[in-house]
């Protein structure tokens, strides 16, 4: 079936063995997407009860049909495992250029089950599937991992890649791609970094030089040509295309649908400082697309903050709902340098942001043992403070140790903090109000 390469590298990093399998018909008629795929070989392969970071998972890359086609905003795919934050289903989304470097090099999917003894990454060219020693990588964050592996394999292999959150077990950890010059691309939820951490695996460097298929090219081209100018003129595409996902901060907290203070809060004036025009004009340099995308949403960010450089991929809606509104941090680039931290340490933005602020406002209520503190006085609006946490998160350290299981593990640790641990059957909730938008609660 064109469209699809019709193979998965099975990897098993506890013995070495890698196979490609064929995908059966069937899975690839009933089981669309990434994630459909994904969720049915998970089905397959994993034992319910097997614990989320033990060799017995499996994790999945998968991409979908579409993927590396020309069919605009194709180039998403799916990382998916058992969670260890729900300690059910999981999955994580993210764009770039990987997925379509992966079907370029001959598989839709890879599946990696077991557990390597010594740090490992897999290197994946046309067809052929390598695993390589990791211990130069080990430790570096995701930033100086992306640097070493090209200068290892070349500057143009796309990687995927954990940062030592990932290393660490860290259950916010999440998955980066295509890491620079202005990336990442980020498969945040989850906790599919920590899943990759388990089996030792630091990263998931691919190339290829094949083209993805179509049915039908001449005929795909034709309905592209008639659909592509109502697609780019639609309002939406129009402000995303100027803004990225920033264009909806301003409408989101006119629907109550931004969370500001840990949820706690309906109306904040300083909102106007993190709408898409202001980011733009304060610290957007410039605009890119994922592979064959018209829309080009992601955009790049470069400015200073503290003496320190902030450069790479922008802050969107979801990254300023978390470091900015829910944490009271109104200066853009303040949350663009938080933003950049959780992309090198390698956390989930969303999720590290929701514990952060179930910990200050634990603190504010008095529930948090000055012992646990280890000299940090929390406070609302301080970037210093929440910069600290992230970086005790991803090492595992002191009150980071806590934080870095989740909420909803942290705050059965603190009697009379679960009412305000902000999430859904452990998964920290996104930057959308269920009071708003019920379905996103
Ligand atoms: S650039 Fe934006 S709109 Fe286009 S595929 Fe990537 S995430 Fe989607």
């Amino acid at each position: 079936m064109k469209c699809y390469c019709g193979k998965i590298a099975y990897i098993n990093l506890s013995d070495g063995k890698v196979e490609a399998k064929e995908i059966p018909e069937e899975y690839l008629v009933n089981f669309l997407g990434g994630s459909g795929l994904a969720a049915r070989l998970i089905f397959d392969l994993v034992d319910p009860t097997a614990d989320p970071l033990s060799p017995e998972n499996a994790l999945v890359f998968m991409t979908g049909p579409l993927t590396g086609t020309i069919m605009p905003t194709g180039a998403r795919m799916t990382v998916a495992a058992k969670s260890p934050l729900t300690r059910g289903w999981g999955e994580a989304h993210a764009g770039g250029f990987w997925g379509t470097e992966l079907k370029r090099a001959g598989y839709d999917g890879i599946v990696v089950t077991g557990r390597s003894e010594k740090p490992v990454y897999i290197y994946i060219h046309d067809g052929e599937v390598e695993i390589r020693d990791a211990s130069k990588l080990w430790g570096l964050d995701t930033y100086e991992a992306d640097i070493e592996l090209k200068k290892l394999i070349g500057e143009n292999v796309r990687c995927a890649i954990i940062g030592p959150a990932g290393e660490n077990l860290v259950s916010i950890a999440g998955v980066f791609f295509d890491v620079r010059p202005d990336g990442p691309r980020v498969a945040g939820r989850c906790g599919m970094g920590a899943v990759m951490g388990s089996k030792n695996l630091k990263a998931i460097a691919v190339k290829g030089s094949g083209k993805v298929e179509v049915e039908n090219l001449p005929s795909l081209r034709e309905y592209l040509k008639r659909i592509l100018p109502s697609i780019m003129s639609f309002p939406t595409t129009q402000l995303y295309s100027t803004y990225g996902t920033t264009a909806e901060v301003g409408p989101m907290y006119t629907y109550g649908d931004l969370p500001i203070k840990n949820f706690s809060m309906g109306t904040w004036d300083e909102v106007r400082n993190l709408e898409g025009e202001e980011v733009a004009k304060r610290i957007v340099k410039g605009h890119r697309a994922c592979f064959n995308c018209p829309i080009g949403c992601w955009r790049y960010v470069d400015c200073e903050v503290d003496g320190e450089k902030v450069v790479g991929r922008a802050i969107e809606y979801e990254s300023i709902g978390a470091l900015g509104s829910l944490l009271l941090i109104s200066d853009p680039a303040k949350v663009a340098k938080l933003h950049q931290l959780c992309n090198k340490l390698g956390v989930d933005a969303i999720s590290t942001a929701v514990v952060v602020a179930w910990f200050i406002e634990a603190y504010e209520k008095g529930l948090i043992n000055n012992e646990r503190l280890g000299g940090i006085r929390p406070k609302w609006g301080d970037h210093k403070l929440v910069e600290e946490l992230i970086m005790k998160i991803a090492k595992r350290e002191g009150i980071g140790e806590l934080l870095a299981r989740g909420v909803r593990e942290a705050s059965k640790e603190v009697k009379g903090s679960e009412s305000f641990a902000m999430h859904s059957k452990g998964l920290e909730i996104p930057m959308h109000d269920p009071r708003a938008f019920k379905g996103m609660g």
